[in-house]
């Protein structure tokens, strides 16, 4: 079975990088190397920091789901696809993610920009800090927030929890639910997947 998402078509040039067989980075392709320098530091330093480190210990916070995933793929020899939201304060950005298993244990992780919807600028998301003092948390998957238990767009839960320009909660990241429920059905079978995607427009 092939993974519903590879119909759509990259948006940008894909993010790869490649882990070998203990989990040390060996390669990072150009585009990867160009993203990452957008936020600080040359391409040629970011690639010395990160090749031959263990991807566990540099990406902290990957391993808890990504371990579960990349044992998938290595273990069936499979790829293992899912959608994951990678947002900015203007724009839901929706990523395709492919973990591919290589020879000798090697695992190529591909993401891939597959949906853009502008959006008026999101202030909490710039993440410089609340000026309110509530703290709500936003799934690190699917970029929705806990509005006192409903799981919605981050514009819908800070309108129903009432914050104001003034008032911005601060933003602790977590899992929700129902990703918590579809990544654990991933890590057990390559042919569940996650119910991520945008919203519809209005
Ligand atoms: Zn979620």
């Amino acid at each position: 079975m092939t993974c519903a998402l590879h119909e759509l078509t990259p948006l940008a040039p894909p993010l790869v990088y490649v882990i070998d067989g203990e989990d040390r980075i060996q390669t990072l392709n150009e585009a990867y190397l160009a993203d990452a320098s957008t936020w600080g530091g040359d391409p040629d330093a970011v690639r010395q920091a990160l090749v031959g480190q263990v991807l566990w210990q540099v990406l902290p916070g990957v391993g808890e789901w990504y371990g579960p995933l990349v044992r998938r793929a290595r273990a069936d020899q499979r790829e293992v696809c899912f959608p994951f939201r990678c947002d900015t304060p203007d724009f839901r950005r929706l990523m395709r993610m492919r973990i591919t298993p290589q020879p000798r244990g090697a695992v190529a992780f591909e993401s891939s920009l597959v949906g853009v919807q502008p959006r008026a600028h999101v202030e909490v998301l710039e993440g410089t800090g609340a000026s309110g003092g509530s703290i709500v948390t936003m799934c690190s998957w699917c970029k929705r927030v806990d509005a006192d238990g409903a799981w919605l767009e981050v514009e819908e839960a800070l309108a129903r929890l009432g914050a104001d320009a003034y008032h911005l909660p601060a933003l602790s990241h977590g899992i929700c639910p129902r990703c918590l429920g579809e990544l654990t059905a991933l890590a057990q079978s390559p042919d569940a997947t996650l119910s991520i995607d945008l919203p519809e427009a209005p």
